[in-house]
């Protein structure tokens, strides 16, 4: 399908979605492997360049993750970053050691004589990330040192014969400065990548190999509203029309008014020509939910819920050719398939389906895309913005939003508060967007209400209430791993304050969380 990649070969650093990230910013297509990929197998992939990442080895320690000489014989030009640079030079005859200085953050570097190749128009000092433990101490035949800092007197090296360079600084992190000008510099001057790989062009592709694939066979996609299956069904209506069949199982967990959302635009005189099925079974998960006060058990009764329903409606469908999901390419990172990572993630709404439904084939069109890019996938094939740019929302839903018990009062509460405090944050930032032209610092990254299982004592109207409270949640993050509350202005949380304690009824007192990512956690359960 795309024919000019890049390869990054993962040595388990911790930037490596970064690096490819990076490259395709540059519209140049890449993909991330395992060093344990064999040699054949990358030849076979033609790449146009290959890149070695960081990792957190010592090249010199016996077991270290290694490769062969070979691979520097194919033929195509290789960048080694960090380990990657000091596993070229311990393979090819310089010396890795253990540094007298370690460097680590921001450090300056100097560019020492030519400035044609990698460092083409980068400045002759300048600021770079560090981050390692290891130096090289010597190169070894063929190679010239390119750049230096004050504790490292090999930061950057080439052979410009053999069309190897390392870097031993990480130009994927932004506080390179010059950093993505260096990597433009490697895929598309040194090797020669046209750059143009493009969203739109990958949509086109797309369509044509969906079609060519799929034949007239019958597809069947799980649609949980979120941007990756709304997206998936984007792109497999737009390929092969009513041979694909949408399920959208509604549990009653969804944010207000989503369900009908989802349904005015993947429905029945909506945008896609597709088969949409829509199952109500909030009374289902109510039933099944009812007296369960455990978060952990509550989210395996939905999970569980989820598979049942979608089962019975696969039964009434028949037997499919394909299984549509909407894994992106950071599940198949994640998971351990394309990279050296480790961590498992299971998808919350297509675990355990391909063992439920009878199908010949899976079918997953987004799995070489970044959010971001799924994201402008999503745009071009006209989905509406509130849709592409919804925030992240948990597979159990509301369901992991209410602590305790959840019971469908509860969840008219969460929605209603929950859409208060989402068009109060969005009317403010707006506001502040229109007067200042930009963001406000305090915008969340993820915003939402959650109801706290505490009733306690109010007055209203001269009457006394015993009533539940609403936690407000709103949190910073960069990865969702580590994140702080968000600094939303006090008038803000106010106004949101008042308009929950008046318009949502059973609601008597509303709570902003403080909390940290840890020792909390973004969702509230
Ligand atoms: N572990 C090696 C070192 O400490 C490489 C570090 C890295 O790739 N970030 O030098």
């Amino acid at each position: 399908m795309v024919n000019e990649k890049v390869l990054v070969i993962d040595f388990g650093g911790q930037y490596n979605q970064l690096v490819a990230r990076r490259v395709r910013e540059c519209n140049v297509y890449c993909e991330i492997y395992s060093y344990k990929t064999p040699l054949e197998k990358i030849k076979a992939m033609n790449p146009k360049g290959i890149i070695l990442t960081g990792g957190p080895n010592s090249v010199y320690e016996e077991g270290a993750p290694s490769c062969t000489k070979d691979l520097f014989e194919i033929g195509v030009p290789i960048l080694g970053l960090c380990y990657g640079a000091q596993l070229i030079q311990h393979v090819l005859g310089g010396k890795v050691e253990k540094a007298i200085v370690r460097e680590y953050g921001k450090i300056e570097t100097e560019i020492d004589g030519s400035k044609d190749a990698l460092f083409n128009g980068v400045s002759e000092k300048t600021t770079v990330w560090m981050s390692h433990n290891d130096y090289i101490s010597k190169i070894g035949p063929g190679f010239e040192i390119i750049a230096h800092t004050l504790d490292c007197p090999v930061a950057a090296y080439q052979d410009t014969k053999r069309q190897l360079y390392g870097i031993q600084f990480h130009p994927e992190v932004l506080h390179t400065v010059q950093g993505k000008d260096i990597l433009a510099n490697f895929v598309k001057k040194i090797c020669k990548c046209s750059g143009s790989w493009r969203m739109d062009s990958f949509v086109e592709e797309s369509i044509k190999s969906i079609r060519e694939k799929v034949g007239d066979g019958k597809v069947l996609l799980a649609l949980s509203g979120g941007v990756d299956s709304s997206v998936a069904a984007a792109l497999l209506s737009k390929a092969i029309g009513k041979q694909l069949t949408c399920v959208f199982v509604d549990h009653g967990l969804l944010r207000k008014d989503e369900g009908d959302e989802v349904e005015k635009v993947f429905g029945a005189g909506g945008m896609f020509d597709l088969n949409f099925v829509r199952v109500n079974a909030a009374k289902r998960y109510y039933d099944k939910l009812s007296g369960v006060t455990e978060p952990e058990k509550k989210r395996k009764i939905i999970g569980e819920e989820f598979i049942r329903v979608f089962e019975e409606e696969a039964k009434k469908i028949g037997a499919v050719d394909f299984l549509a999901q909407g894994t992106i390419y950071p599940d198949v990172v994640e998971s351990g398939l394309g990279g050296e990572s480790a961590v498992i993630k299971s998808h919350h709404n297509v675990g355990g389906l391909p063992d439920y439904v009878d199908f010949k084939e899976i079918i997953e069109p987004l799995r070489d895309l970044f959010k971001d890019e799924v994201r402008k996938a999503g745009l071009e094939l006209g989905i509406p913005e509130y849709l592409v740019f919804r925030q992240p929302f948990p597979g159990p839903g509301l369901g992991v939003r209410i602590v305790g018990e959840v019971t469908e009062d509860k969840v008219r509460i969460v929605q209603d508060a929950d859409y208060i405090y989402r068009s109060e944050i969005e009317a403010a930032s707006n506001e502040y967007k229109k007067k200042h032209g930009e963001e406000p610092s305090w915008m969340p990254n993820q915003y939402f209400a959650a109801l706290t299982n505490m009733r306690s004592v109010g007055v209203m109207g001269d009457e006394r209430t015993y009533d539940y409270a609403v936690a407000l949640r709103a949190v910073r993050t960069v990865d969702f791993m580590t994140a702080e509350s968000a600094r939303i202005p006090y008038e803000v949380l106010e106004k949101v304050m008042n308009r929950i304690v008046n318009e949502v009824k059973g609601v008597n007192r509303v709570f902003y969380d403080l909390t940290s990512k840890p020792p909390g956690t973004i969702e509230f359960e």
